[in-house]
C-alpha cells in the first residue's frame, strides 16, 4: 500500500479543517443553527488551517519564524473549540478557565520558558495548553450530553477529544524527556506519518462528533415541535391522543386513570371585546393557572381553540374532580391582567375516569366532552363529574 508522508497528511487535515470552517459558517449564516457555537467552532477550524499549513512553510520562512503563527493559531483554535463545545452542549460559558489556560500557555511561549535554543517558541506550554483544552472539551461533551440517549453515545462523542488530549500529553512528555524530540510530529519519538494519521483520524472523528451533536439536537427539537401546541406550549392533539392510548392500555391491566376536559366560558367575548391578542394572552393565562395546579406526571394538552384536556394518571375520578375544582376556583380568582386592567375568565370542566375496553380513549373523551356540555348548560364556571351509577353528570359546586 502506498504510504502518504506526514506533510501530505497534514495538508489533507488542513483541507478538512477548512471545509469544516465553511460548513459551520454555512450552518450559522444560512440556517441559523446553533449560531454562537457555530461561529466559535468555525473560528476554531479556520485557525487550525494556517497552523497545519505552516508545517510545510517553516522550511522556507526565515529562521524559526514559521513556528510562531502556527503555535498561536493552534492555541487560539483549541480555546475557541473549547468555548464552542461548551456552548453547543448548552453549558454555562467558562471564559475565565479558557483564558487562564490559553493565556498562560501563550505567555510562557512568549517568555521562551522551556524553549530549546533555535527552535522558536517553546512548544511545551503550547502542547500542554492544547491538551488541557481538548480534555476539557471531552469533559464538557460528557456533562452536557447527559440528556442525550443512550449514554454510550455521549461517551463515544467525547472519546476523540479525550484521545486528542492524551495524544498531545504524550507529545508533551516526549518534548520533556526525549532528547531531540521537537516539531509538530515529535521527530525522534514516534513515526511522523503514524502521528499524522492519528491527527487526521482525530480531526475526522471530532468533526463527525460535533455534527452528530447538532443533528441530534435538531432531531430532538423537531420531535418536541411535533408534540407541542405552538401558542401555549401545551401538548397538541396528536401527542395527547398518544398519551391517552398509553393510559387506556394500562386501564386494561387494572390501573385507574382520569381525564378532565376544559372549555373556556364565553371565550369569543374576550376576543370580540379586547381583540385576538387578548384572547391569545387569555389562553396562556389559562395554561399557567392549570399548570400551577397539576402534578409533574399529569399531562395537559390543547385539543383546539379554547378546549384543553388534562390526563391524570393514577387518579380516581373523585380525586380528579377535586383537582378540577381547585383549578376552576383558581381561574375564577386570578383574573387575566391585560393592558393594566383585569379580564375575568372562567371555564367549565368535565371529569371522567378512563373507561375500560376503549383502546383509543374515544368513549372517555366523549364522556368528558358531554360533561363539559352539562356544566355549560348548568350555568358555566363549574365542574361536572361523571356519575357511574346513573351515567349522568354529577355537578360539583366549585365555590
Ligand atoms: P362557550 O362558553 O359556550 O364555550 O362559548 P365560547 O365563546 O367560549 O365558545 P365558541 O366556540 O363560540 O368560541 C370559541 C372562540 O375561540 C372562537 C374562536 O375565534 C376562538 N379561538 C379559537 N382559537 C383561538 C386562538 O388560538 N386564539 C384566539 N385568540 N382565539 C381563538
Ligand atoms: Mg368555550
Ligand atoms: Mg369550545
Amino acid at each position: 500500500m502506498h504510504s502518504f508522508d506526514a506533510d501530505t497528511l497534514a495538508l489533507v487535515t488542513a483541507v478538512i479543517n477548512g471545509f469544516m470552517a465553511i460548513v459551520w459558517l454555512l450552518m450559522v449564516r444560512s440556517f441559523r443553527i446553533a449560531p454562537t457555537a457555530g461561529a466559535l467552532l468555525s473560528g476554531a477550524y479556520a485557525l487550525f488551517v494556517p497552523s497545519l499549513l505552516c508545517l510545510q512553510c517553516h522550511s522556507w520562512w526565515p529562521g524559526s519564524l514559521g513556528l510562531w503563527p502556527q503555535s498561536y493559531s493552534t492555541l487560539a483554535g483549541f480555546a475557541l473549540m473549547s468555548l464552542g463545545v461548551r456552548r453547543l452542549m448548552r453549558l454555562r460559558q467558562r471564559w475565565g478557565d479558557v483564558a487562564l489556560i490559553a493565556g498562560s500557555a501563550g505567555l510562557l511561549m512568549l517568555t521562551g520558558a522551556f524553549a530549546k535554543s533555535g527552535t522558536g517558541p517553546s512548544l511545551l506550554p503550547l502542547v500542554l495548553g492544547s491538551s488541557l483544552l481538548s480534555i476539557a472539551c471531552a469533559r464538557d461533551v460528557l456533562s452536557g450530553g447527559r440528556a442525550l440517549q443512550p449514554a454510550w453515545l455521549t461517551a463515544l462523542l467525547a472519546l476523540p477529544f479525550l484521545l486528542t488530549g492524551l495524544l498531545l500529553l504524550l507529545r508533551a512528555a516526549s518534548l520533556l524527556w526525549l532528547p531531540g524530540a521537537g516539531g509538530f510530529f515529535m521527530q525522534g519519538s514516534l513515526d511522523r506519518s503514524t502521528l499524522a494519521w492519528l491527527y487526521l483520524l482525530m480531526t475526522l472523528l471530532i468533526a463527525l462528533g460535533l455534527v452528530s451533536i447538532v443533528v441530534m439536537r435538531l432531531v430532538a427539537r423537531i420531535h418536541y415541535m411535533t408534540q407541542r401546541d405552538p401558542l401555549t406550549n401545551a401538548l397538541n392533539r396528536r401527542a395527547i391522543a398518544s398519551e391517552l392510548r398509553t393510559l387506556q392500555a394500562q386501564v386494561e391491566r387494572g390501573q385507574r386513570h382520569s381525564l378532565v376536559m376544559i372549555d373556556v366560558d364565553h371565550f369569543k367575548r374576550i376576543n370580540d371585546q379586547f381583540g385576538h391578542a387578548a384572547g391569545d394572552a387569555a389562553l396562556l393565562h389559562l395554561v399557567a393557572v392549570l399548570q400551577a395546579n397539576m402534578r409533574e406526571l399529569d399531562r395537559l394538552g390543547r385539543l383546539g381553540g379554547e378546549e384543553f384536556c388534562l390526563l391524570l394518571p393514577h387518579t380516581t375520578q373523585n380525586d380528579a374532580g377535586l383537582v378540577a375544582q381547585r383549578m376552576c376556583v383558581a381561574l375564577r380568582q386570578q383574573s387575566l391582567q391585560w393592558l393594566g386592567a383585569p379580564i375575568a375568565m372562567t371555564a367549565s370542566f368535565g371529569v371522567a375516569a378512563c373507561q375500560p375496553h376503549d383502546s383509543q380513549g374515544d368513549t372517555t373523551l366523549a364522556m368528558a366532552d358531554w360533561l363539559v356540555y352539562r356544566a355549560k348548560s348548568a350555568g358555566r364556571d363549574r365542574v361536572c363529574v361523571a356519575d357511574p351509577e346513573a351515567m349522568l353528570g354529577r355537578m360539583v359546586a366549585a365555590t
